[in-house]
């Protein structure tokens, strides 16, 4: 039976960040639409940031953006990923935005000369976001960032516990994210750890109902009965989160478990038995693709790969399609522009030049593009990607000098990828970009058309820089088409070239909008080309 209202379960973290606390709420949120139920997922970020638009990737991973342009924290990519919930402005508050509002409303007079606080004035604007979220849905999933015992997160674990009180018994529950480590001179799994950050939830009044415990091998049931009796809740709910070879293996995991039965109990809702094909056929492509094929992406984050987590699961994803592993080889740019494209990228069967920002690295950006143009490697361009392809062909092919996006050089003689008009003299940067879903239509005939099979695409944004439509005709002489333009035509959002086994630059961010289970055509296209380019080489 459906529940008649919107229940509500509130994902928190303990011990240490990064414990996959995303993938947990991500997977209830499978689990529980796999039981015919509908969901949504919030995430509340204690930063003090409007939003993650304006941190670097190196401090803060991807930024993902949502159809509605929203430019968000990269769990709502996994969310996407896992459930058919549409992430919007509505799924991700940061402290920066709640407290904008807040005072916002106090300028304006809203509160009427009273004394506005953290609680209760904070506070209810927090409850207010989560529940304005939540709905028209069965069961809203709402993760908060950081590690309990976190200064900055207090206001929102304060808000959550006052709207579980105020929803009554049975529409909230509280699922505790936590770590037990294995000490190797110990030979031991240790729940200290999560005693410990228990304590620190009720300390502020919150008890868990389910805890989460992610470990590197099986919680044996003596370590849960420890953990049930320190943590004040019943053995069965402690649930042994061990690491599984993909990512697409945890809600059946956690099913195994018992997890989605303890939701659903905990939150007094009946439900069929979950059907759970989805995630089965995923796993077994996963374990069944008997192909392999590496892909070079070049790019600044190296070190830091959760700049590119939607790419790497896209190109998993195309992987999939393709009964086919991927194996990524992140090579940084500016060790290109050292050593050579040849060195670093020889043996790559495709060459992909990821989203990114400023001109560091671009010249071996550049120099990547130029290998897989001549070599016929197959080459992807995404966003800067797509910037620096067409840099390339205008400097190589129609000898354009000193050509160049003004993001790099600003004095350029040609300036081939440049600011359009509504985009000069920008000086409040956050959120100001070209952001969110726009249509795209396809030119008849062209790689794009026949990849996507349709004519009108849409596809989400976030740049500041466009082709200049200037310099068009001379690179469509030269064989650069433009596959793909808005539908005014003004704005290039697709680049290809004809002879070439496969290469092609799109404006957008596909990786967004791939899923396990319908990978996006453009990824999985890309992995084929890539396949085929490396059995030439056997
Ligand atoms: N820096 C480029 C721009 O702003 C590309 C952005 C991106 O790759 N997301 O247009």
């Amino acid at each position: 039976m459906k529940p008649r209202v919107t229940k509500y379960i509130f994902v928190t973290g303990g011990v240490s960040s990064s414990i996959g606390k995303g993938i947990v709420a991500a997977s209830v949120g499978a689990l529980l639409e796999a039981r015919g139920l509908t969901v949504t997922h919030i995430k509340l970020d204690p930063y003090v940031n409007v939003d993650p638009g304006t941190m670097s990737p190196f401090q803060h991973g991807e930024v993902y953006v949502t159809d509605d342009g929203a430019e968000t924290d990269l769990d709502l990519g996994h969310y996407e990923r896992f459930t058919n919930a549409t992430m919007s402005r509505a799924s991700n508050a940061t402290t920066g935005r709640i407290y904008g509002s807040v005072i916002e409303k106090e300028r304006r007079g809203d509160f009427l000369g009273g004394t506005v606080q953290v609680i209760p004035h904070v506070t209810d604007e927090i409850k207010q976001f989560v529940m304005d979220g939540a709905r028209g849905v069965d069961v809203c999933i709402c993760e908060v960032g950081g590690t309990v015992g976190d200064i900055e997160s207090l206001p929102f674990l304060e808000a959550l516990r006052q709207l579980k009180l105020g929803l009554g018994p049975a529409n909230a529950i509280n699922i505790h994210v936590t770590l037990v480590p294995y000490i190797a001179a110990a030979g031991e799994l240790k729940t200290k750890p999560t005693q410990h950050s228990v304590q620190k939830l009720r300390e502020i009044g919150i008890q868990p109902d389910i805890i989460v415990a992610r470990c590197d091998r099986e919680l044996a049931d003596d370590l849960k009965r420890k953990i049930s009796l320190f943590c004040n809740v019943p053995p069965n709910a402690v649930v042994s989160g061990v690491d599984v070879d993909t990512l697409y293996a945890v809600p059946l995991a956690f099913h195994r478990e018992g997890l989605d039965r303890l939701v659903i109990d905990g939150l007094n809702i009946w439900t069929r038995e979950p059907v759970l094909d989805r995630w089965e056929k995923i796993v077994q492509a996963v374990r069944d693709a008997n192909r392999r094929v590496t892909i070079g992406i070049v790019g600044k984050y190296v070190d830091h790969t959760d700049a590119y987590k939607s790419l790497h699961e896209a190109l998993i994803h195309g992987g999939l399609d393709n009964k086919a592993k991927v194996d990524l080889r992140y090579i940084d740019s500016e060790d290109i522009e050292k050593r050579g494209a040849e060195t670093l990228l020889k043996g790559v069967d495709g060459v992909l030049v990821p989203g990114g920002f400023g001109n560091r690295g671009s010249e071996g950006k550049i120099a990547a593009v130029r290998y897989a143009r001549e070599q016929k490697v197959p080459f992807f361009g995404i966003c800067l990607g797509l910037q620096v392809a067409v840099i390339e062909f205008a400097r190589h092919v129609c000898e354009l000098e000193d050509a160049h996006s003004v993001e790099f050089k600003e004095s350029a003689k040609n300036p081939i990828i440049h600011l359009m008009a509504h985009q000069h003299g920008v000086e409040r940067k956050g959120g100001s970009m070209r952001l969110g879903s726009y249509d795209c239509d396809l030119k008849k005939g062209t790689l794009a058309a026949t990849v996507y099979g349709k004519k009108r695409i849409q596809e989400r944004h976030r740049h500041r820089y466009e082709v200049n439509n200037d310099y068009r005709s001379v690179m469509t002489e030269k064989g650069l088409a433009f596959s793909g333009l808005s539908p005014d035509e003004l704005l290039v959002e697709i680049v290809e070239i004809g002879d070439h086994p496969w290469f092609l630059g799109c404006q957008f961010h596909p990786e967004f909008k791939s899923r396990p289970y319908a990978p996006h055509p453009l990824f999985s296209a890309f992995v084929k080309a890539s396949l085929a380019h490396g059995s030439c080489d056997d």
